[in-house]
């Protein structure tokens, strides 16, 4: 058998926190690196089917990774886009409040979002809304001007360009497989024969515990996949919305309830709603793997989660079957918007980590081993933070490798 082919470091994933990790990795600290993507493309999975929102970062609990890292990769992000020509825009986004319960709320998300860093975040009452989106209807809510739009997977596809040009390796449909290390070295099995590197990075999505428990590591919360469908309106239907246009979130989960969202290459979109997908990569509910059930139906968390949550599961399981109950849930926001005006859009499956009580995890998780780093948990907003997670990342790595 050939010797490993050797390098500086592996990291595993091209989607987008993969991307901007070799590119913070090659940029800031030089030498060589090997990426490996499993499917033919970048941005296959989560990065390259999610809703391309560029979050203001409104929500987040103040001091968490994901406040942080939001705050600065937005910016970047927008900077980026501006340095390759990427479409993007800041169009604002708006939050509606359709239940007195929820005012108290959004006093909340002014004080989150401006603990955050945020300015210019407006309280608008039940008029306030309508200059913005004449067709919503709610009791109050809020305006706020840094979120935007864009397509994720063109910054996906900039960033494999700019990973190419600082020397990186990246490999397409070339799986990582089998992961050991010996004498200080990571050898990475794949269809292609071996890679080597005292250094390992694993940003692999939706697979990451997996990877990580080949890597030898024992993560502290299991992967279960969230598929989130979404619907589109018809283009004769699109004048309803201009923007972007969300409810206020429930703060007991991390997912953001089915909303409107004008996409960067044209085009509006509602949903996603958050269903149990039955494959890790499962776009449709006839992707079921047996290997990813079982898993899924062997994960205690997953029954605890269950017991807390059943009746919201229902629901989301009703809303993903019945386009009419999608199109209530939409009501809340547009009521104008009928069963009629929906047509089937795409889905993006959620990596969405579990703490062995049920918990959902919710802030971004990157475990250190010796040698290596495993992106455990990257959700949303880790698309909009991605530039400043692998910053991030760079940083952390250049520490711990100095010294494991
Ligand atoms: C429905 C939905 C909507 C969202 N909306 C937004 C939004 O509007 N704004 C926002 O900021 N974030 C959003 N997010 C979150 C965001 O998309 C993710 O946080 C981000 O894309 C995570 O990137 P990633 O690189 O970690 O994962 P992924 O994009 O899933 O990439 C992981 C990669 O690893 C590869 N891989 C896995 N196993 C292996 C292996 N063994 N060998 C080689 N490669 C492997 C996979 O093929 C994949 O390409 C959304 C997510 C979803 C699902």
């Amino acid at each position: 058998m050939a010797a490993p082919e050797l390098f500086d470091r592996i990291v595993i994933g091209a989607g987008i926190v993969g991307l901007a990790t070799a590119k913070a990795l090659l940029e800031g600290q030089g030498g060589n690196l090997v990426l490996v993507e499993a499917e033919d493309r970048p941005a296959a999975h989560q990065t390259g089917n999610n809703s391309g929102v560029i979050h203001a970062g409104l929500y987040y609990r103040p001091g968490s990774m994901k406040a942080t890292l939001c705050a600065t990769g937005r910016e970047a992000l927008v900077e980026y886009c501006q340095a390759k020509s990427i479409s993007y825009e800041r169009c604002g986004k708006l939050v509606v409040a359709t239940q007195p319960e929820e005012l108290p709320r959004l006093d909340e998300l002014i004080r989150r979002g401006e603990a955050n860093g945020l300015t210019g975040i407006v309280r608008l009452g039940p008029e306030g809304l309508k200059e913005h989106e004449p067709h919503v209807v709610g009791i109050g809510g809020l305006f706020v001007p840094a979120t935007g739009i864009v397509n994720y997977r063109d910054v996906a596809a900039a960033m494999l360009q700019d990973v190419r040009a600082a020397g990186g390796d990246v490999r397409l449909q070339c799986p990582a497989g089998a992961i050991r290390r010996e004498g200080g070295t990571w050898i990475v099995t794949t269809p292609n024969g071996e890679v080597s590197a005292p250094h390992l990075i694993a940003c692999a999505g939706v697979q990451a515990d997996r990877v990580a428990r080949r890597a030898g590591t024992r993560p502290d919360c299991s992967m279960v996949p969230f598929r989130g469908e979404y619907h589109v309106l018809r283009p004769e239907r699109e004048h309803l919305v201009r923007n972007l246009i969300y409810p206020v979130p429930d703060p007991r989960f991390p997912f953001l309830g089915v909303h409107f969202t004008r996409m960067a290459k044209g085009g509006v979109e509602a949903g996603p709603n958050a269903v149990l997908a039955l494959h890790r990569n499962g776009y449709r509910w006839r992707d079921v793997s047996l290997r990813d059930t079982l898993d899924a139906a062997l994960t205690p968390a997953l029954w605890r989660m269950g017991l807390r949550y059943w009746r919201t599961g229902f629901g989301e399981v009703h809303r993903s079957l019945s386009k009419r109950a999608f199109a209530k849930a939409l009501q809340r926001l547009v009521p104008e918007i009928t069963a009629q005006d929906l047509r089937p859009g795409g889905a993006g499956v959620r990596a969405q980590a579990l703490d062995a009580d049920g918990t959902l995890a919710d802030d971004f998780r990157i475990t250190k081993a010796p040698g290596a780093f495993h992106v455990l948990s990257a959700p949303s907003p880790a698309a909009t933070a991605s530039l400043a997670i692998g910053e991030h990342i760079a940083r952390e790595a250049k520490a711990h490798f100095a010294t494991s």
